[in-house]
């Protein structure tokens, strides 16, 4: 990777160490933005050592200090605590594996589309379970509400999963990347904050980020008619500074979500209409699937919980319990 270092470096440290924000990470290379210049840098082998139940000790986000060598590339020499970390089961990982998505951010967003791919709930619901566990801010972009004009169905299942997300407290920002609706809501929920905005890919992730910020020129999934051939995506997330105030964490499209760290006991705190019931559970701790007198599963047949969200609670329960099992 070419040292390339146009501007000035932030003034170092009296010990010779830089400031600095990762703005990328590619496995092997860290790019650590430092004032006005982008170091790639490296991780030595001790801290991997240190971190054995993270596939990437160092993410996108992480606040470092590094010493650049000759060659204008940078050493990490270490990592300022983060305030907090949006995490997920690494793809493919044993139980315990976890690859952080991004550090220190501000809120997270998870982004569906109202068709093609359809809404995904049980997707979203891990996701906010993530966010919760970390007490990071989250919401939701529904995107192609264009399809829903046009689509009885697709407009009916677009205003049930709208109305059950923002019923129990959740932003939601529904726009068209094609049309441009809903874009400036979207902007003013990046602006001035730092931002991870995931999601599968496909649901227009990126042709959002563009439709806020042109500037980004991220690559989207039109197909090109000549080459016959898809984007080429993105393996890694990156930071990306915006025009209008704030920072966005573009991640690559997700299939799956596993949530880490949960125990099935907790698991229902990080669902946060059933919050304000579990107090009145009989059993203490309860996890509300086969305790008599459950104050969640009464709310549940009162209605006053939805179906949706209580069957991915179960299905999140469910994959916490085998996890524990093969460990
Ligand atoms: P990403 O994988 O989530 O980053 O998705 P892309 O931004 O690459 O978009 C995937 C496909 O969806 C592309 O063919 C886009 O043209 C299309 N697309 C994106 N946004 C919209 C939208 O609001 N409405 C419709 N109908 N199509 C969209
Ligand atoms: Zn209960």
């Amino acid at each position: 990777m070419p040292p390339d270092a146009p501007g000035h470096a932030a003034p170092p440290t009296p010990d010779g160490l830089l400031d600095g924000l990762v703005i990328e990470s590619t496995g092997s290379w860290y790019m650590v933005r430092a004032g006005e210049v982008t170091i790639p840098s490296r991780l030595p082998g001790r801290f991997r050592l240190d971190a054995v139940t993270e596939t990437n000790p160092v993410a996108v986000g992480d606040r470092v200090r590094v010493v650049r060598g000759d060659d204008g590339t940078g050493t990490i020499e270490s990592l300022v605590p983060r305030e907090n970390a949006l995490r997920r089961r690494a793809a493919g990982r044993r139980v315990g594996v976890d690859a952080v998505i991004a550090a220190n951010v501000d809120r997270a967003w998870v982004v569906q589309s109202a068709s093609m791919p359809a809404l995904n709930p049980g997707l979203v619901d891990r996701f906010l379970v993530a966010a919760e566990r970390e007490e990071i801010p989250a919401g939701i972009v529904v995107n192609k509400t264009d399809l829903a004009l046009t689509d009885e169905a697709v407009a009916a299942a677009l205003a049930a999963f709208v109305g059950r997300y923002r019923g129990i407290g959740y932003p939601v920002v529904e726009t068209s990347a094609e049309t441009g609706a809903g874009v400036d809501a979207w902007r003013e929920a990046l602006r001035d904050r730092v931002s991870v905005v995931s999601g599968p890919s496909g649901v227009g992730k990126s042709s959002l980020l563009n439709a806020a910020a042109p500037g980004l020129a991220l690559r989207t999934g039109a197909v090109s008619a000549r080459t016959k051939k898809g984007k080429h995506t993105t393996t890694n997330a990156v930071l990306h500074a915006l025009p209008f105030g704030g920072y966005v964490v573009d991640t690559p499209g997700i299939r799956e979500f596993g949530v880490v760290d949960v125990s099935p006991e907790d698991l229902g705190f990080y669902f946060i209409e059933f919050k304000p019931h579990i107090g009145a559970c009989r059993f203490q701790p309860c996890t509300h699937d086969h305790e008599p007198d459950c104050a969640v599963m009464a709310a549940l047949d009162e209605g006053a919980i939805s179906e949706v969200r209580y069957d991915s609670y179960l299905s999140i329960l469910d994959s916490i319990r085998l996890g524990d099992r093969g460990r």
